[in-house]
């Protein structure tokens, strides 16, 4: 398999009918590392790893515990332990809430979970996974959650998951090959309700602007609200930002350099 970024759902907070909430398969040198796991993203993610199944997957980060990011972790935590009597440990790398949310859904059970999955607490200094080195950032958003970004020689991939304006994404997208950023555009249905607290998603304007102060080489929107109109928030990055901007859309593959 070429290496390449899947999208395995593109929803912000639940998702729509065919689609899922957050989650990306990113290969690189036959290494595959799933970014989120949200509502729905795990039928998605075994079709895209193939026969193998979740032996072909080496490695998960999550950037905060919300179910629209996190909530498969718990059904991968079943498809990985209950079909077989041994397995290795499976690499992990996610804020500490996370352990504790896959822990809570399976009744308590923290020697079950740290059996199956290997955690590493973000935020962390540079951290090696596979063929990249994984840096993470805190940005604000309700809950402690992370940017991450994946370097390795040729190819950086930078990935927001749920934050809002922060002058710590210039950085976490610097030159990415491929910057993945929120465009929640909670505001585009006149029907929601406004968050509890402003300032902690992105509107598809303030993407646009984040991929610009990075100066990535590419921009994939992603984590829209549902119903909104996907091309109007495309419409709306771009008045800011230079280069070619992407949507994610359920299974979507995006060839890397
Ligand atoms: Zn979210």
């Amino acid at each position: 398999m070429t290496d390449g970024l899947t999208v395995l759902g593109s929803c912000g907070a639940w998702p729509e009918p065919h689609r899922a909430c957050s989650g990306f398969l990113v290969e690189r040198d036959g290494f595959r590392v799933v970014l989120d796991l949200g509502y729905g993203t795990l039928p998605r993610l075994l079709d895209a790893l193939g026969p193998q199944g979740v032996d072909a997957l080496d490695g998960v980060v999550v950037t905060h515990h919300h179910p629209d990011h996190a909530v498969d972790l718990h059904g991968l935590f079943r498809a990985w332990t209950y079909p077989r009597r041994s397995w290795e440990r499976l690499a992990v790398w996610a804020p500490p809430q996370v352990r504790d949310a896959v822990i809570a859904l399976e009744d308590g059970d923290a020697a079950a979970v740290d059996a199956a999955f290997d955690f590493t607490p973000l935020p962390a200094g540079p951290t090696a996974a596979g063929p990249f080195v994984l840096e993470s950032v805190a940005l604000p958003h309700f809950v402690p959650s992370v940017g991450v970004r994946l370097s390795s020689p040729g190819l950086v991939v930078a990935y927001t998951g749920d934050t809002g304006p922060s002058p710590a994404l210039a950085e976490l997208g610097r030159d990415a090959d491929l910057f993945v950023v929120e465009a929640t555009d909670r505001e585009q249905r006149p029907t929601t309700p406004p968050a509890r607290k402003p300032g902690l998603q992105l509107t598809s304007t303030e993407a646009g602007r984040a991929a610009r102060s990075a100066a990535a080489r590419r921009l994939l929107l992603t984590h829209f609200w549902p119903g909104n109109d996907r091309e109007r928030s495309r419409a709306n990055a771009q008045a800011e930002y230079g280069g070619e901007v992407l949507l994610a859309d359920e299974g979507l593959r995006i060839d890397l350099p």
